[in-house]
Parts: structure tokens; sequence; C-alpha cells
């Protein structure tokens, strides 16, 4: 029996997570489960998963939470407190599997924590890759924790790779990868109607069901941006070897283009289960409860380029890495800041790269040479983002 700690197990990817752990009583072990403030989805998943031990990190719902367990089921469960048990929950030594799915910059710290406690990581928040770059993937290479990719084109490039590739490294013969997006609810929206969307259209994903934060960056494809990232560090690839490719029908989840001219796809239905199963069943498979693909439903693919006109947020990612050292921890903590506003009504989705390119434009890129820097750029990219809302409103 493995033992598994999820991160952000309230969250869609949680969720997920532990509905396939549930088909496989006898392989997993839930030991550790964390959420930010909903207590009563994590009430409901300790009566049926029985952690060992639960970490909520805002304190009121903490104190909240304790009170509802008093008499109850769960009245020995232990309860800890606060962002700093989170690390400590990720690093148990009982605890061999981390699935990170903390949403953002929250997740660096217990993500990377688990990483330098060799653990098997199972990588759903992509921001914190983002922002700590070769910081988080040295710490992997020098504990060797194993780092399996859960989103769902990173999860499908690995499945494409030579079978005994570790992450980290260039595949001998990959040719470039061919990374994959829905183009999310705005594809084909007159351009001038964009800054008009509201929250609600925003979050309404044609083909996956996740969070709202994630949603948002899908809409304004952020998040392929952010994804670009995420492949270049992961298989050690060149942002000029990524291809994004827009294929509405997500039925492929991404490719991998060899020197002799073979293409590799992993194709499924769209159900986070699917990667989720593949990580957690490695170097084997079981079953993940996902639908098995009808391939006679699917009628037809069509492919295309992404329009960097429709989705600057795209070309702000590629800046970005071209830019290198700190400037994608500033991108990832602008847009961030920036779709939180958006999600509170405070600014326009058109707003939303503007705030980016005007962070990106204030602050000059630093070497991202230690942690300490990481956080601080973070930091000063939020207060930045901050102020340019701000100064958006009062326009
Ligand atoms: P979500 O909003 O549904 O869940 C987020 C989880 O993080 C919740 O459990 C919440 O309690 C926790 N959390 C939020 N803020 C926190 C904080 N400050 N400190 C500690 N915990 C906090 O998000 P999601 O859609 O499950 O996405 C999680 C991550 O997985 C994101 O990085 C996202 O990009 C990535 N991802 C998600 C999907 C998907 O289908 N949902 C697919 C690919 C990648
Ligand atoms: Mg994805």
């Amino acid at each position: 029996m493995k033992g598994i700690c999820i991160l952000g197990a309230t969250g869609s990817i949680g969720v997920s997570t532990l509905d396939v752990v549930a088909r496989h009583p006898n392989l997993y072990n839930v030991i550790a489960l964390t959420a930010n403030k909903n207590i009563d989805v994590l009430y409901e998943q300790c009566l049926t998963h029985s952690p060992q031990v639960v970490v909520i990190v805002n304190e009121q719902k903490a104190a909240e939470f304790k009170t509802k367990i008093q008499n109850s089921p769960l009245e020995n469960l232990r309860v800890l407190v606060g962002a700093e048990s989170v690390c400590d929950v990720a690093t148990l030594p009982n605890v061999d599997s981390v699935m990170a799915a903390i949403v953002g910059a929250a997740g660096l710290l217990p993500t990377l924590a688990a990483a330098k406690a060799g653990k098997t990581v199972l990588l759903a928040n992509k921001e914190a890759l983002v922002m700590s770059g070769d910081i988080f993937m040295n710490a992997v290479e020098k504990s060797g924790a194993q780092l399996l990719p859960i989103d769902s084109e990173h999860n499908a490039i690995f499945q494409c790779m030579p079978a005994t590739y570790q992450t980290g490294v260039t595949a001998k013969g990959v040719r470039r990868i061919l990374l994959t997006a829905s183009g999310g609810p705005f594809r084909t929206m007159p351009l001038n109607e964009l800054s008009n969307v509201t929250p609600a259209q925003a979050v309404a994903h044609p083909n996956w069901d996740m969070g709202k934060k994630i949603s948002v960056d899908s809409a304004t494809m952020m998040n392929k941006g952010l994804e670009m990232i995420e492949a270049c560090l992961l298989f050690d690839m060149k942002p000029e070897q990524i291809q994004v490719v827009i294929h509405p029908q997500s039925v492929i989840h991404s490719m991998v283009d060899y020197v002799d001219g073979t293409v590799l796809a992993q194709m499924g239905c769209p159900d986070m289960r699917i990667p989720i199963a593949h990580a957690l069943a490695y170097p084997e498979r079981f079953e993940s409860g996902a639908t098995p693909l009808d391939i006679f439903a699917v009628k037809h693919m069509d492919f295309e380029p992404a329009d960097l006109q429709r989705f600057p947020c795209l070309r702000l990612a590629y800046e970005a890495i071209q830019t290198g050292g700190t400037m994608p921890t500033i991108l990832n903590a602008a847009n961030e800041i920036a779709v939180e506003a958006f999600l509170n009504e405070q600014i326009r989705f058109s707003d939303i790269p503007l705030v980016i390119e005007k962070t990106m434009q204030t602050i000059p890129m630093q070497k991202a040479g230690s942690l300490e820097i990481i956080l601080t750029t973070d930091k000063n990219a939020r207060f930045v983002a901050e102020q340019l809302i701000q100064n958006l409103a009062n326009t």
C-alpha cells in the first residue's frame, strides 16, 4: 500500500483524485488531505476516506471544522492549521506520493517541500512550477523525486515519450511538442465583444469542468501560456520547440513529433481522472472510472494555429520564457491578481492581458538565483498588478 497526501483535496483535481483512489482501496492509503476554506467538502471526504490528518489553511474555517467534528465520527481526527502545516504533511514519512493540486502560488512551498523530500510528486499545480522554474526542477533532480505530470497535455506528452523517459531531461529524437488547446469558450467570438464577457461566461468551459481560476486562464489562453512554460521545464525543451495547436474537440491531449517523422498522440475523453489514474498507477495501468473513448462518435478532428491577437496572454507567456530569469514569476503573479480582479468584477476580461503586460514592463527581470528572489519577485509583481488594477478602476 502506498501512502498519499492530497494538497488541495477539496478542489476539482483533489475530488477527482479521491474518486480514482477510492477505486483502488488495496493500493492507496489516504494519509493527509489539505484544504483552504471548504470544510463541508473536507468533512465528507474525511468520512469517506479516513485520512490520518487534515490541514485547513484558513484559521477561522479550521476553528469551525474543529467544532463540527466534536461528538462526530471524526472526533479523533488530527487537525492542523495554517500554510506551514501543509508543508509538514507533504513530507510525512509514511507519505509516498503527493498530489500537488493547490491552485496558484500558494502551492509552491508544499510542492517544493515534497520534491525536496524525494516524494513521488504528481504535479497539477502548474503555477508552482512556472514561478520557480529551474529551482523546482533542480530540487527534483537533487532528491531523486519522481515528477509525474497531471496536467492532461503534459501527461499526454509524457505518455508519448520513450518508455524509460524521466521528466527534466530532453528525450532523444524528439523534434517538437504539439501542445493542444481547446481554444476555450471565446475562440470564435467577435474580437470587439471580448471586453464585455462576464465571469460566468468565462468559467463555462466547453469541454472541461475545472476550478474558476484555470477556467478563466483557459478563456484568455494564459493556461496554454503557462502550459508552454511548464512543457519547456518538464521536458527540457526550448519555447520554439513547443507548437500550440488549437484542437476544439479535446480528443487528442497533445502530441510528440519525432525526427523520423513519427507523431505520437495520446487520446481519450476529456476527463482528468485519466491522467490522474495514469500517474497513480505508473508504470502500470488501472481503471480510472472515465468513459472509454468512442472513436466512431469522434466524427472529425480539427487543428489550427493559435491567434496571438485574440489571445495576447499566450504571446506574453512566450515573451516571459524568452526573457527568462524571474519574468515567468512576474507573469504568473500578475495573472493571478488580474484573474481574481476579473472574477470580482473589478476589471474587464480584456484588461487581464493589459495588467500582466504592464506589470512585466514595470518590474525588471532578475536572475532567478534563489527561492528568496522568487518569493520577493512574486510579492512585488502582485503589488504592482494591484496598483494597476486600482488605477484602472479609477479611470
Ligand atoms: P480548484 O479551485 O478547484 O481547487 C483548488 C484547491 O486549492 C482547493 O482544494 C483549495 O482549498 C486549495 N487552495 C486554494 N487556495 C489555497 C491556499 N491559499 N492555500 C492552500 N490551499 C489553497 O482548482 P483546480 O481546478 O482543482 O486546480 C488545481 C490546480 O490544478 C491548478 O494549479 C490548476 O491549474 C491545475 N489543473 C487543474 C485542472 C482541472 O481540470 N481542474 C487541469 C489541469 C491542471
Ligand atoms: Mg491542461
